[in-house]
């Protein structure tokens, strides 16, 4: 066989949050089994929400140890253990911070070098919610102004990566627990001890303590296994030290904590109060502060020097029944909480395989519930534009769109109605799955209701189909195109009428929410974890 003299072993990266957890790996493992190729350790899988790190170590163990024994190696296992032991742990001894001439920092340039991307600061000029004050939820439209003397060009379809920042209040929370606490004045940089001389770490740019902590450091996601090991061993209070040991080395106490508390850094530091680490430590183990990602929602030929996103603002309440925390999304509530005219650093992604076909007189189905509406608006501004303009013939457009109630939260109701009547969508099809006195609907059983009109325009036209919004919904959309593929086509093969579609890239995806955990509710009353039971 092709592959037999190749052995292997997958390390899979994924979360738990989305279905099918690991699964390009476990496929990648069985397919090099069936061209041939051995496997030496079975498939590791690492999630992202808890003890990633842990599996790794445990998968690299074996696989090393499996490598040694097919290549007759003889290995000491003390060395075993040095070969997987993490080189990004804490070691008090290997790191110290040194204070440096004035950087005067430009953040958005240290954004830049920092994330290697094009981060340009645009400035809120307007955020308004979408849904109605019947809701408990929101979703606000943000509209960002650029700069003239900046350029900044994107597609319909594109991503823009915003930078939120740790607030004054958050800091000083951590501020507040180093020992060596700098002066706001001293710009500091990190060395790491390598065979005998020290050397400068780049993870970071060089400045003062509370500007890495604001701008470069993630103090609000759930703080790590490992990130937990390491403040286990920096706890003054022996119940304190108790609590994170047992929880930074039982992977199943972590899982519950996870889902009971989830407890951000800063959460962590009042819960933990006896808690105290030097600078070097925060500098070297807080994980950098990411961008999150949003569909662009206008077109540069309708809003030239603007982008707009669509957000939904993360508000939820942790699983335990006993005692729920409120969490709020660090991004999307920095956002709808920002004075207007304040500075917003972001870069756009170019997103090649979302984009409106290049033909325009193609018919384009667009399937997006909730904020899976967000990059359409950018689609129908842009048709709008290019039809008023004259330069083009337009394909048809049909939405498919789902939201609770109609009262609450259909949003860009009103804009739909007007893009309706100006003949630049076809139809909107809304689909509710709250409303008060009619059936649970959402849009694949719209899309069932319509499966003629839906094969008519993506298989006989040669249309493009667009989903948006969470994973488990673009499954379910998939497998309701498979459907009418089926029922539709009297004569094809459905599986090659689909492998058309996708060969010809006409079947777009843009998956950006993980699935709410749910638990039974026999889980949910055993989820209480070691701080709180
Ligand atoms: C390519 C792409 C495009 C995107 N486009 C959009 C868009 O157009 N509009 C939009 O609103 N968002 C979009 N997102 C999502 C967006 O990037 C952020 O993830 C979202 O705004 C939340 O960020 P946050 O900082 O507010 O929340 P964070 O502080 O990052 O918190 C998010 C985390 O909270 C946890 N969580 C969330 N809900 C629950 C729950 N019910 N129970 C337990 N834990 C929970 C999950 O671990 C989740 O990862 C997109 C994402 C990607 C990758």
């Amino acid at each position: 066989m092709f592959f037999s003299f190749c052995r292997f072993s997958v390390f899979a990266l994924g979360s738990r949050a989305y279905p099918k957890f690991c699964q390009f790996g476990q496929d990648l493992d069985e397919h090099l089994r069936k061209l041939g190729a051995v496997q030496i350790h079975e498939v590791g899988k690492g999630d992202e929400l808890c003890g990633q790190e842990n599996s790794f170590k445990e998968w690299a163990f074996g696989t090393f140890k499996a490598v040694c024994d097919i290549f007759s190696i003889e290995v000491a296992d003390n060395l075993l253990a040095t070969l997987t032991a993490s080189d990004i742990k804490w070691q008090p001894s290997i790191y110290r911070v040194r204070p440096v001439a004035n950087t005067s920092l430009n953040i958005t340039q240290a954004l830049s070098e920092t994330h290697n991307q094009n981060v340009v600061n645009c400035r809120l000029i307007s955020r308004q919610n979408l849904q109605s004050n019947d809701s408990n939820r929101e979703t606000i439209l943000v509209k960002l102004e650029i700069a003239p003397n900046q350029e900044m060009k994107y597609s319909p379809g594109d991503h823009v990566g915003i930078f939120a920042f740790n607030s004054t209040e958050d800091v000083e929370i951590v501020m507040n627990h180093v020992l060596d606490r700098p002066q706001d004045f001293v710009d500091l940089k990190v060395q790491r001890q390598d065979s005998g001389f020290w050397k400068d770490q780049k993870r970071t740019p060089f400045c003062n303590l509370r500007t890495s902590l604001t701008y470069f450091l993630d103090i609000h996601s759930p703080v790590s296994q490992s990130l937990m090991e390491a403040l286990a061993t920096m706890a003054t209070s022996e119940e304190d030290k108790k609590v994170l040991t047992c929880l930074s080395k039982d992977v199943n106490a972590y899982q519950k904590w996870r889902l009971c508390c989830g407890l951000s850094f800063v959460e962590l530091l009042q819960e933990f109060s006896s808690l105290q680490f030097s600078a070097a430590f925060l500098l070297t183990q807080l994980p950098v502060l990411l961008q999150r990602f949003y569909s662009i929602s206008s077109s540069q030929l309708h809003v030239p020097n603007q982008i707009h996103i669509t957000v939904a603002v993360l508000k939820y309440t942790t699983l335990s029944p006993k005692c729920p925390r409120k969490k709020f999304g660090f991004c999307s509530n920095w956002l709808n909480e920002i004075p207007i005219g304040s500075e917003v650093p972001c870069f756009i992604r170019k997103e090649n395989s979302f984009h409106l076909p290049e033909n325009s007189e193609l018919p384009v189905i667009m399937v997006g519930p909730g904020t899976g509406i967000a990059p359409f608006r950018s689609f129908w501004q842009q048709r709008k534009e290019e039809k008023s303009s004259g330069s083009t013939k337009s394909g048809k457009m049909v939405m498919y769109f789902g939201c609770r109630r109609l009262d609450h939260d259909h949003i860009y109701q009103e804009e739909l109605t007007i893009m309706q009547f100006q003949g630049i969508l076809d139809k909107v099809h809304v689909a509710l799955s709250r409303q008060p006195e009619i059936p649970k609907t959402y849009v694949q059983n719209l899309m069932e209701a319509t499966s003629s009109e839906i094969y008519q325009l993506l298989v006989v036209e040669g249309g493009h189909i667009y989903i948006c919004g969470d994973a488990g919904m673009a499954a379910d959309v998939t497998k309701m195109l498979m459907e009418i593929i089926k029922k539709e086509n009297k004569n094809k093969n459905p599986d090659a009428v689909m492998e058309i579609l996708n060969n010809e890239n006409r079947i777009h995806r843009d998956i950006f929410g993980a699935l709410a955990l749910k638990l039974s509710s026999e889980e949910s009353t055993s989820v209480a974890c070691i701080k709180c039971s």
